[in-house]
């Protein structure tokens, strides 16, 4: 945070007007960035400008009013001075600008930008797209990344942090927890999936990676359409399977195999249903009508 700090000079610029708002010390108003980091704590002092000053106390009757340097930094500053035109009220307020896209200054804030800019990249991973996406759920793309990451708390994860906890599934007792084992081996999870083979899915997915290779073959089938019902499904189970152990973990609470199956039912046809009536512009079949073609005829 501190390092965030010192470069925000980077990505806030302050022009001067009548220099009534704009910081002396702590607004970077001139070419040398913030001042206070470049003359140190005892700045103040040896310039006589009080530490909350703003620029407009600098100047006085028309002229910057600055003591004579005793400073290679206070000749510099001198410098830089003679060649800014004096604050005066005639000039209008001071106003900020924020660095932009193109590495200029603009007046408007962008978020993004900034962020990209504050942020060190990672290079994008193949199945980012599997995870975000437009249709998604938020919180059950949260938990669908968080997976992907391998980073959830499965019990095969908490044993090696040497915590003591017993290592069985909660959902089927046959097996030790972990991610792959929770969202595709265990015969619960393999059950909720297989309700889901039909038309597009031939068979229940054994991983993650499966899912997302799925995701890549339909895009480039005769109905790319399915695969956000694809990417909603997966996502959807994963953050319901999660739930699910969790209820058990810590609440003692159990669904039976046909109740669960029918809470991620539930949540795709209401999530797909408020997409359709967001968009009276879709084109169809809906992606409702497409999601039915995802459920077994043995369902
Ligand atoms: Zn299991």
């Amino acid at each position: 945070m501190l390092q965030l700090r010192d470069q925000l000079h980077f990505f806030l610029r302050c022009s001067i007007g009548d220099g009534s708002t704009a910081l002396f010390w702590y607004d970077c108003w001139t070419e040398l960035g913030p001042l206070c980091l470049i003359f140190g704590s005892s700045g103040p002092r040896s310039l006589r400008i009080p530490r909350s000053a703003t620029v407009s106390q600098a100047v006085r009757n028309g002229n910057w009013n600055i003591p004579p340097a005793r400073s290679e930094t206070a000749v510099t500053l001198q410098i830089v001075l003679s060649t800014m035109a004096v604050p005066l009220e005639d000039n209008g307020p001071d106003f900020y600008s924020w660095r932009n896209r193109s590495g200029g200054f603009s007046k408007s804030f962008s978020s993004r930008v900034t962020w990209e800019r504050i942020r060190n990249p990672s290079p994008p991973v193949h199945w980012h797209s599997t995870v975000w996406f437009k249709e998604e759920i938020p919180r059950c793309s949260f938990i669908t990344w968080t997976a992907f990451l391998g980073r959830l708390p499965t019990r095969d994860r908490l044993i090696s942090w040497g915590l003591v906890v017993q290592p069985g599934c909660v959902l089927c007792a046959n097996a030790d927890e972990s991610i792959s084992h929770l969202f595709f081996q265990c015969p619960f999870a393999a059950a909720t999936w297989s309700r889901f083979c039909g038309r597009y899915m031939a068979s229940s997915p054994a991983s993650l990676q499966e899912v997302s290779s799925l995701c890549q073959q339909l895009q480039q089938s005769p109905t790319p359409r399915a695969v956000p019902v694809l990417k909603l499904l997966n996502q959807v189970i994963i953050y319901y399977l999660w739930y699910e152990r969790n209820a058990r973990i810590f609440r003692g609470e159990s669904s039976t195999q046909e109740a669960f199956f029918r809470v991620v039912d539930r949540r795709m046809r209401d999530r797909l249903l408020s997409l359709s009536l967001r968009s009276s512009t879709a084109p169809s079949p809906s992606l409702l009508e497409l999601y039915f073609c995802f459920i077994s005829p043995y369902s």
